[in-house]
C-alpha cells in the first residue's frame, strides 16, 4: 500500500468485522481507492463479506451509495423540454414490464430513460428481450439518447460504462463471493445507479418470492423502505411496489417470446397479471409526473393500452433504435411439450425452477460473454390455480439445442405440480401487488 493513502484497507475491514460503523471518511476512501485498483479485489470481497455479515445502518449505506454516485459520470436531463420517470425492478422470471411500461408512460408526453441490463443467471435481462427483435440496437450516443427522448419519449437501451464505475466492479465481485443478497449492498448497488441517471423520479418494482433476490416479505419490505429513503434523500421522487414473485409473471419466460407476449399487452390483450402490473406502475410514474392526480390513480392506462395509444409509442421506440416492429419474432428450432399427468388443479408452479429451465433452454446466460437464444424458454399453457384435465398440454419448451430438454426437464419437474380437487379460481385471480412503499 502506497504510504500516501489516507487509510490501511485492512483497519476498514476490522471495524466492520467487529461489528463497528465505517466513518464518512473511511466510506469515501475505500470506495474510491477500489475503484482506482489500490484495493485489491481479494481485500474487497473480505469487506463485502463482513458487510453481509455485520450490515450496515442507513447513514453508512446513504455514504456508501454517494461514494458509489460520485466514482463516475452523472447524467443530466434537466435540458429536456419533458419531465423524466423511470422504473426499476429486482428481478424476477417472465418480467418482461419494461415493453409495455416505457412506451405507455411516453404516450402521456413523459420522457423514460429506461437504462438496462443484460440477464445473468435464472432472470432474463431487458436488453436480451428487445435483441430479439431485428435490427434493433441496444447502445445509443448520448446525442441519440436525448433526441429519442424529445420525439417517441421512450428509450430502452444499454447504461454506460461511465455510471457508478464502482458497482460495476464489486457486483462482479459480488456474484462470485455469495454477497449479492444483502440488502445494503442491494440498496447501494441499485440506487447509485438510478440516482446517477439524473431521473426526476423512480418506481421500484421489489419482488418477494422464490424466483427473487428476496424470497421473504419483511425482507422485501426493508429492502424496498431502504432504497426509497435513498431516493428521496437524493432529491429524487421515489416509491415502491412489493409484488409477488413466487410464480413467474405471465405466460411466456425467455427473450422472444416475452417480447410476443408484451405486444399482446400493448394491443390491448395479454395476460391479467402483466396487466395488472404494467398499469400500477404506469400510475406511479405517471402521479411523479404531476399526471393523473396523487399516486396517477385518474391515469386512464387501460385505456391507451386498449386504444393504441401505447402501441404507436411502442412502434416508434423500435424504429428508433433500428428494430422493425412488423417482422416476424425468431422462434426456436425444436419444442417439447409438457402434458397433465391426471385431472386436478395446477398446485404450483414455482418461478425459481420455471427460471431454471428456461436459462438451461438457452434463454440465459452462465458467463456475461455468453450467447443468448432468442427463441429459447417455457409457455405457459396454464397458470397456478388453473383447473386442468389429464392429457392437457401444461407447458412447452423451446430452444435450438434439443440436447438441452434433458436437463430443463429435470428442474421442471420439481417446479409444478397437478394435486386432484379444489376449484382453483382463488389462486388464479390473486393480485400481484402485495404492498406499496412511499
Ligand atoms: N441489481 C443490481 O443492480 N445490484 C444488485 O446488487 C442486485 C441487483
Amino acid at each position: 500500500m502506497a504510504h500516501t493513502e489516507k487509510f490501511d484497507v485492512v483497519d476498514v475491514i476490522r471495524t466492520k468485522r467487529d461489528g463497528g460503523e465505517f466513518t464518512d471518511s473511511q466510506i469515501d476512501w475505500v470506495i474510491d481507492a477500489y475503484t482506482r485498483g489500490i484495493v485489491a479485489e481479494e481485500q474487497m470481497s473480505a469487506l463485502a463479506m463482513a458487510i453481509f455479515l455485520r450490515g450496515m445502518n442507513r447513514a453508512e449505506i446513504a455514504r456508501w451509495t454517494q461514494a458509489m454516485i460520485d466514482s463516475g459520470d452523472r447524467m443530466d436531463f434537466s435540458h429536456l423540454s419533458k419531465i423524466t420517470t423511470d422504473k426499476h425492478s429486482t428481478g424476477g422470471v417472465g418480467d418482461k414490464i419494461t415493453l409495455p411500461l416505457a412506451p405507455l408512460v411516453a404516450s402521456y408526453g413523459v420522457a423514460v430513460p429506461q437504462l438496462s441490463g443484460r440477464g445473468l443467471g435464472h432472470t432474463g435481462g431487458t436488453l436480451d428481450k428487445l435483441e430479439a427483435i431485428p435490427g434493433w440496437q441496444a447502445n445509443l450516443t448520448n446525442e441519440r439518447l436525448t433526441e429519442i427522448l424529445e420525439g417517441p419519449g421512450c428509450v430502452i437501451c444499454a447504461a454506460g460504462s461511465g455510471l457508478a464505475p464502482a458497482d460495476k466492479k464489486l457486483y462482479a465481485l459480488r456474484d462470485i463471493t455469495a454477497t449479492v443478497d444483502c440488502i445494503p449492498l442491494i440498496a447501494s448497488s441499485i440506487m447509485s445507479k438510478k440516482i446517477a441517471e439524473g431521473t426526476a423520479s423512480l418506481v421500484l418494482d421489489v419482488k418477494v418470492g422464490s424466483g427473487a433476490f428476496m424470497t421473504s416479505q419483511d425482507d422485501a419490505r426493508e429492502l424496498a423502505e431502504t432504497m426509497v429513503a435513498l431516493g428521496q434523500d437524493a432529491g429524487v421522487a421515489t416509491t415502491a411496489l412489493l409484488t409477488n414473485m413466487s410464480v413467474p409473471l405471465g405466460r411466456t419466460i425467455g427473450n422472444a417470446l416475452e417480447v410476443r407476449e408484451s405486444v399482446e399487452v400493448l394491443a390491448g390483450g395479454g395476460p391479467s397479471d402483466v396487466v395488472e402490473l404494467t398499469c400500477a406502475l404506469a400510475r406511479e410514474m405517471l402521479g411523479a409526473s404531476g399526471i393523473g392526480g396523487p399516486n396517477g390513480q385518474d391515469a386512464d392506462v387501460e385505456d391507451a393500452l386498449a386504444d393504441g395509444r401505447a402501441m404507436d409509442a411502442w412502434r416508434e421506440m423500435i424504429r428508433a433504435q433500428d428494430g422493425d416492429p412488423d417482422a416476424e419474432l425468431p422462434t426456436a428450432a425444436h419444442t417439447h411439450d409438457v402434458v397433465a399427468s391426471s385431472d386436478g388443479v395446477l398446485a404450483e408452479t414455482d418461478a425459481l425452477a420455471f427460471g431454471v429451465a428456461s436459462w438451461r433452454l438457452g434463454a440465459g446466460r452462465a458467463r456475461k460473454e455468453d450467447p443468448v437464444q432468442a427463441g429459447a424458454g417455457v409457455e405457459l399453457h396454464a397458470v397456478k390455480g388453473e383447473k386442468v384435465s389429464a392429457g392437457q398440454k401444461l407447458f412447452t419448451l423451446h430452444t435450438d439445442t434439443p440436447e438441452r430438454f434433458e436437463r430443463a426437464l429435470e428442474v421442471l419437474e420439481t417446479g409444478y405440480s397437478v394435486e386432484a380437487g379444489g376449484t382453483g379460481a382463488d389462486t388464479a385471480q390473486r393480485s400481484v401487488i402485495l404492498d406499496r412503499i412511499g
